[in-house]
């Protein structure tokens, strides 16, 4: 399979490949203060009430989006549950999403939201066996996980959900799916330091501003 032989280099050679598949550098994602409030807005949701309109399906990307790295080069299989309940790679490394993502994922379920998951990683079923290990699955009612350009995971989101793209919201951290999916007229957030509350809610009031 091409794929694994992809895997495999992007595994082998992840310390040269690192810095050009990821546009922004660690030292950018750590100085942008418009969107690095990880983790610090414990508050967030018990207080923010959902805006209205909602979006009748909001996609999430999921490397660099939901977790902070990509799970066909900076992560390797075979990943299992420690007894901590920790999920762990093969060289023992914490598999952690972005600190607000669970709290998130959570409020987004409890508030009614339906949720989707577009990646176009390498290695599909490395991102299957992390999303059941974190017992993600139960949020998401779509998924598509695969090569190629999103617009046609995004196609299928629109086909098996029967929401048009102008009822959706996505969210992702690079700049061609949010071009792409930005034309066929989806409503795209760029994510620069990892999905936290600030930028969902700028998201969700941006959405229900715009659609109204
Ligand atoms: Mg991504």
């Amino acid at each position: 399979m091409i794929s694994d032989s992809v895997v495999f280099l992007l595994r082998t050679f992840r310390g040269i490949i690192s810095p050009f598949r990821r546009k922004t550098s660690d030292s950018q994602l750590t100085q942008d203060s418009s969107q690095n409030t990880q983790g610090n807005t414990t508050d967030m949701a018990s207080n923010f009430t959902p805006p209205s309109p909602k979006p009748e399906l909001l996609v999430l990307d999921v490397d660099w989006t939901l977790w902070p790295f990509h799970t066909d080069m900076d992560v390797s299989p075979p990943f299992k549950k420690d007894s901590s309940g920790e999920v762990r790679d093969s060289r023992g490394k914490a598999i952690q999403p972005f600190p607000d993502v669970p709290r998130i994922l959570d409020w987004l379920k409890g508030n009614g939201y339906t949720l989707a998951l577009a990646s176009r990683t390498w290695a599909p079923s490395d991102m299957e066996r992390l999303l059941i290990l974190l017992d993600w699955n139960k949020y998401f009612s779509y998924k598509e996980i695969y090569k190629g350009t999103k617009t046609k995971h995004f196609s299928k989101f629109k086909q098996n959900s029967g929401v048009p793209y102008n009822k959706m919201l996505f969210f992702d951290d690079e700049d061609i799916n949010i071009h792409e999916i930005g034309n066929i007229g989806v409503m795209c957030i760029f994510v620069t330091n990892g999905l936290n509350w600030n930028l969902l809610q700028k998201g969700l009031e941006k959405y229900a501003k715009e659609r109204s």
